[in-house]
């Protein structure tokens, strides 16, 4: 694991900045002022949703970053505010009733952000990311292949050095949101006569530009959000290169420890009411007010249920604050992060099973536009087992990286790429 300090965050306000409640009082004036509210029985990500273009997030984000309230814990060197967790913390339950431009959380700022205040040079950074803390860029990850995501350093899209460029050819998949994007950070194959994780790069890469076809792919919950894409002799400046040429590894490990971090809900890059509403100040007060319009409070089985959630709901939060406090003092592995990252995926799974239960025969009917929100929850209920790594990877990581037990193995670790049998 790096040893990287980029994206340290002090957790309480230090001695040079304003303490946490006068801090809450002006965020508090400003969002009254400044933010549009939500509407009544609406939540950022529904709007999200119906924001497709990215828009008014993008326009959102400037109020942000003009009111002085944008990237609170991304440093000041940067268009951020140098201020700790407990400021984000503060902000992120006072801005529960406004519209928020939660878009951006993940992966732009939580994840490909993070990444670059690591690996990035002073250049990238400056260029990068007060554009994104201004709404100018949003980011998206291009990992994914279409022969196989867990498998990442297997991947086959190539980036061949020609002078002061590399040329990318190749194809990604599964990349969210890429359509409404303005740049990646994509993993390419540059030397293929070494084992697998020594031949790889990350490079930066403008998304709209000749040579990049971007294809929308319709899901069964009607969303158009995931995406492939197709590299047709793409040119990437050598100055575009994140980390070391071939070591793009180190910087893609460092990605996906920012990924679980980010889905597991302990990134402190995060504004808003995030994917999980454990650890975000989010309260789930839905499945009560299901239980309530279908007329089934007094239902012991019921009320057990929604016991059980709002018990997984504290565990996921406390198993947050506990592993981000581990690693941040050095109690835990870097890699214990896939602990909360694998709890927040099966307790997704289980919250929408719940819903599912209590809401009953109903949530089966489909009317078009009116169609109830949770039968389309469900469709979807997979999605946080996969993206970021499968729970499958994640249990490999704890067991191989956080309790040290055996490698899995693998037959082409150590085999130059090129002979390695591909899918
Ligand atoms: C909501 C969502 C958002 C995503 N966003 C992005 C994105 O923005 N960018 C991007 O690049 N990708 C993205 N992905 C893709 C995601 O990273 C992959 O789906 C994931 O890595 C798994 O890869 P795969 O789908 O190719 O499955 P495969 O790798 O083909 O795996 C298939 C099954 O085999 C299991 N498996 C594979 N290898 C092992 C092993 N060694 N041990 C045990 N089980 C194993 C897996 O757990 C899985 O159940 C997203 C996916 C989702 C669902």
């Amino acid at each position: 694991m790096s040893t990287h300090t980029g994206t340290d965050v002090a957790e309480e306000a230090v001695d040079s900045q304003e303490d946490v409640e006068s801090f809450r009082q002006r965020a508090r004036a400003w969002l009254a002022e400044s933010m549009p509210l939500l509407p009544e029985g609406y939540t950022n990500q529904q709007l999200s949703r119906e924001d497709e273009s990215g828009e008014e997030a993008r326009r959102l984000q400037r109020i942000l970053f003009d009111g002085g309230f944008a990237g609170l814990c991304f440093p000041v060197a940067y268009g951020g505010q140098g201020l700790s967790r407990a400021h984000q913390r503060a902000f992120t339950r006072e801005s529960l009733p406004y519209r928020m431009p939660t878009v951006f959380n993940v992966p732009t700022f939580t994840i490909l952000a993070a990444t670059l205040l690591d690996f990035g040079t002073e250049e990238q950074k400056v260029r990068h990311i007060p554009a994104m803390l201004r709404g100018d860029e949003l980011w998206v990850q291009f990992l994914s292949e279409p022969s196989g995501g867990s498998d990442l350093a297997g991947l086959v899209t190539r980036a061949t050095r020609d002078g002061d460029v590399f040329v990318l050819n190749g194809s990604k998949i599964w990349s969210s949101g890429a359509f409404r994007s303005d740049y990646a950070l994509c993993l390419a194959r540059t030397d293929w006569r070494v084992p697998k994780h020594r031949g790889l790069t990350m490079f930066i890469l403008k998304i709209h530009q000749p040579g990049v076809e971007v294809q929308q792919i319709k899901m069964s919950n009607r969303t158009a959000e995931f995406c492939q894409e197709f590299f047709d002799d793409v040119p990437i400046p050598v100055t575009d290169v994140v980390g070391e040429i071939n070591d793009g590894w180190t910087v893609a490990s460092r990605l996906l420890f920012h990924e679980r971090n980010a889905v597991g809900g302990g990134s402190p890059f995060a504004s808003g009411a995030v994917i999980a509403a454990a650890g975000q100040g989010g309260q789930r007060s839905e499945l009560l007010e299901l239980a309530r319009a279908t007329g089934q409070t007094g239902d012991p089985r019921v009320r057990q249920l929604v016991a059980e959630d709002r018990i997984n709901e504290r565990i996921q939060s406390q198993l947050i604050e506990r592993v981000t406090t581990g690693i941040r003092t050095g109690a835990f592995p870097g890699p214990a992060g896939a602990l909360p990252r694998l709890f927040a995926a099966t307790n997704t799974e289980r919250h929408v099973d719940i819903a599912l239960e209590i809401a009953g025969a109903d949530v089966g009917a489909w009317i078009d536009d009116d169609a109830p929100p949770l039968g389309e929850v469900y469709l979807n209920r997979q999605g946080s087992s996969l993206g970021g790594g499968s729970n499958e990877m994640q249990r490999n990581i704890i067991s191989e990286r956080v309790l040290g037990m055996p490698r899995e193995y693998a037959a082409d670790r150590d085999k130059p790429f090129d002979e390695v049998r591909h899918n």
